[in-house]
């Protein structure tokens, strides 16, 4: 028997490169083929998987479960309550079945890279592994500086990518579905077709049903719904370098949902973007239609996300790229937490954003660059705990991204005047904060230090919890100081 063995972040059977190869090898050597998936809830509590991704994890495989049944393949489902026994569990699965070869695609992280040695070393000579490179373009590993070194960079990193997607246009081919197994081999699997896809342990439900039905509305799972949004999408790419940054026009693909889980590959998003760029896979600035070098450069940021995980297994271990930051001394502020998480920290434009992600399970990605930079400057919060919050909270979860978008630095976001270039008419803020909903002008930005003291205590609205200027000039310090000399 041949088993693909899926992972969380692969929930597909389009375009997918370990899948694809398992189905070949069946049609080959004429082995029926299987596919695994290994649910373990102690591991999603580890990674602080949230109710929103949860569900839509579970909705997508049981569409995987019902795709694979159509060609005759059994998906099936093992449970597993200890992490250290996710290896253990698939070995003996493996071995009962009689599995010959198993696929899976690569995770970068580290614990998840750790399971695949262990897998090799615990299925010893009796099972072929085969692993392949799948959640990006070009391959994780392979983009190196001139003395070797992976790059960290990401001008020369994505100068580099557009030259090699441009000459190796083949990149973008996709992987053919599986092939439908024979109805005599699926009789004789029909005792592994009848497995239940998981379903969210008591930690990782909704509140309540209201929130559920919402953020379902907001991301239906599959391959199918990414395939629907990103020809929605192309169909405004042209306006996606103008109007980007502003969150309220919400003009950006909202594909990432689809991309961390695997729904939607990368390569599928960029092969319709080579098609509506007149088939060509040159995509600098100039030589591409309007909005595709802007947008493929935010694909290119994912990519370059994945080679850092991979090379620097420490930043998924809980400590920053830049070690230096792990001696700054954080500040212990319970009040100013909550207010951070609840959306009430008095600076509209915060506030607004906390208050998307706790509705839609996503942040527009200007509001995530403000309410963490807010959290470790101004809160002098630890960031870590700001990053576990959005794994907790984000639909679109995912360890690169989220470690990386976290990555302290020393940019300072004043949340008054990104606010003002970013959300110039207020409509942002106006929508997510209600309370502010009829101010009228520039007041919107900084209500407690623009509207007299009356106007400003009919809205219901707190006043700033810090001093926006105090704090960043108490950050700039605390900085220097504790990482200087380390
Ligand atoms: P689009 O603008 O349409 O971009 C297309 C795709 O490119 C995205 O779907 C995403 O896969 C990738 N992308 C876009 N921006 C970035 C970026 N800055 N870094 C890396 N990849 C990017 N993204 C996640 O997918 N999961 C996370 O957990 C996550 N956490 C973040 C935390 C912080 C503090 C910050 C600053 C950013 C984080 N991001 C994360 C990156 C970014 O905010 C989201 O990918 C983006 O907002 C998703 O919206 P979209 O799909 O409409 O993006």
């Amino acid at each position: 028997m041949v088993a693909w063995w899926c992972h969380p972040k692969d929930m597909r059977i389009q375009d997918n490169t370990a899948l694809h190869h398992a189905s070949e090898l069946t049609q080959s050597s004429k082995k029926p083929l299987v596919g695994l998936y290994l649910h373990c809830a102690a591991d999603e509590s580890w990674h602080g998987t949230s109710p929103a991704r949860m569900d839509f994890m579970c909705e997508g495989l049981a569409i995987i479960q019902k795709e694979l049944k159509e060609l005759n393949i059994p998906f099936v489902f093992l449970e597993c309550e200890d992490r250290r026994k996710i290896v253990p569990t698939a070995v003996d699965w493996m071995k009962e079945h009689k599995v010959s070869h198993v696929f899976s695609n690569y995770e970068y992280e580290i614990d998840e890279m750790r399971r695949d040695i262990k897998l090799v070393k615990q299925v010893g000579n009796d099972v072929h592994v085969s692993i392949y490179h799948d959640q990006t373009v070009v391959e994780p590993g392979t983009m190196l500086t001139g003395s070797g070194k992976p790059m960290k960079v990401f001008t020369p990193y994505f100068g580099k990518w557009l030259d090699i997607v441009k000459a190796e246009p083949e990149l973008l081919d996709l992987r053919p579905d599986p092939k439908k197994q024979s109805d005599k081999i699926a009789k004789e699997l029909k005792d592994l077709f009848g497995t239940k896809p998981p379903r969210p342990g008591k930690d990782k439900q909704f509140k309540d049903e209201e929130d559920r039905k919402r953020i379902r509305r907001l991301w239906p799972a599959g391959h199918k719904s990414g395939v629907k949004r990103m020809v929605a999408f192309l169909n405004q790419i042209k306006n996606y370098k103008a109007t980007r940054s502003n969150p309220a026009k919400d003009s950006t693909s909202r594909l990432s949902a689809y991309f961390s889980a695997g729904m939607f590959s990368v390569r599928e998003a960029l092969q319709k973007v080579s098609d509506y760029n007149g088939g060509s896979s040159d995509f600098t600035e100039g030589r591409s239609k309007p909005g595709v070098y802007s947008w493929v450069r935010e694909i290119v940021f994912r990519e370059l996300y994945r080679q850092t995980t991979m090379t620097t297994p420490h930043t998924s271990m809980n400590l920053p790229q830049n070690l230096k930051f792990d001696f700054v001394q954080w500040e212990d502020d319970e009040e100013g937490w909550k207010k951070w998480y609840k959306g009430t920290t008095g600076e509209p434009f915060i506030d607004a954003g906390m208050r998307q992600l706790n509705h839609e399970a996503y942040m527009h990605n200007r509001l995530r660059m403000n309410v963490s930079s807010y959290l470790y400057c101004n809160l002098l919060l630890d960031y870590r705990r700001g990053e576990r919050y959005f794994a907790e909270t984000l639909i679109d979860w995912d360890l690169s991204n989220n470690t990386q978008g976290w990555e302290p630095s020393y940019t300072v976001f004043n949340p008054v005047s990104q606010a003002e270039r970013n959300d110039p008419d207020g409509d942002y803020i106006r929508k997510w904060v209600p309370e502010l909903k009829d101010v009228k002008g520039k007041a919107i930005f900084a209500p407690y230090e623009r509207l007299s003291k009356e106007e400003f205590e009919k809205l219901g609205y707190p006043k700033p919890h810090v001093n926006w200027k105090q704090t960043k000039q108490r950050c700039m310090e605390r900085f220097k100081n504790d990482m200087s000399g380390v």
